[in-house]
């Protein structure tokens, strides 16, 4: 493969056997973008089809990682280079169009970032709402800094959670259900109690502490690395995550069309407000603590 070019994302060799994908789009906060999710797709393969890399760290520009998809994102399908899933009729009526759509950029990404064959780690700082779990979820390890917390509060927009919807694996059923109820975040050492973050770290360490990990995994051979990460994916496959993703992604369809119809628009119209005001009130909370 040729050296890609970027504009979202950097991408750089930090270490022997090391590759690192950063988001770079800290004014809008990380928001994703489909250029975005190209990109990174096209990062990920190119670290794949490099027999020098044995690892892959995600990294993110700025003070927080993600704040999830960037909803304004007018771009088709197919703007950003040819899509990957091959599901088609992106611009059909109805609901068929628009889940042909989730189903390229978010669902089919996330599964298939997830099943990449080298090991990944997430490196998190800072807010991680709803599509940001989407570019930290997949990935096999997930190292914090002590100001990372995490939430899904799409519940508002009238759906079940963000599209990948791993959320009961990642954190236990009650605590899925917490999240998702609630909209209310989960911090990092919270999220390293529940199995979901392997390790918390200062803020200023954070990045020599993920690539010092990602030099001691990129020393083991190849071979056992992908063979370990397919073992351990294939025991949660064992347990149903892939069947229980493509039912929660019909469900989340369901709420998209159910809003379509009631609204004409695919989420609650009071849903961003809701958002905002929970936002506000949890602010206003620590300020006065
Ligand atoms: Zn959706």
């Amino acid at each position: 493969m040729e050296n890609p070019q970027f504009t979202q994302i950097r991408y750089d060799r930090p270490a022997e056997r090391v590759a690192r994908i950063t988001l770079a789009r800290a004014d809008t906060r990380n928001a994703q973008d489909r250029k975005m999710l190209y990109e990174i797709n096209t990062a990920l393969d190119f670290a794949m089809h490099d027999d020098g890399v044995n690892v892959v760290i995600m990294a993110a520009d700025g003070p927080h990682y993600s704040s999830g998809h960037h909803l304004g994102d007018g771009s088709a399908i197919g703007d950003h280079g040819a899509p990957v899933m091959g599901v088609g009729g992106y611009d059909l009526p109805g609901a068929e169009g628009y889940m042909a759509q989730e189903l390229e950029v978010y669902l089919g990404f996330c599964w298939r970032w997830r099943n990449l064959p080298k090991p990944t780690i997430a490196q998190v700082q800072g807010k991680v709402i709803a599509g940001g779990l989407m570019l930290v979820w997949p990935f096999d390890l997930i190292i914090a800094s002590e100001d990372a917390e995490f939430s899904d509060p799409v519940v508002a927009f009238g759906v079940n959670g963000h599209e990948f919807f791993v959320h009961a694996f990642e954190l236990g059923h009650r605590k899925a259900k917490e999240l998702l109820f609630t909209g209310d975040s989960i911090g990092a050492q919270e999220a390293k109690t529940l199995g979901m973050v392997n390790q918390v770290v200062k803020r200023e360490d954070l990045e020599s502490y993920t690539l010092a990990l990602a030099e001691k995994i990129g020393k083991r051979p190849s071979m056992g690395l992908k063979l370990a990460k397919m073992s351990v994916n294939q025991s949660l496959d064992a347990q149903g995550l892939w069947t229980a993703v493509q039912s929660a992604f019909g469900l989340h369809h369901l709420g998209h069309t159910n809003s379509l119809v009631k609204h004409g628009i695919r989420v609650e119209p009071t849903g961003a407000r809701m958002i905002r005001e929970d936002a506000r009130a949890i602010k206003a909370a620590a300020a006065a603590e």
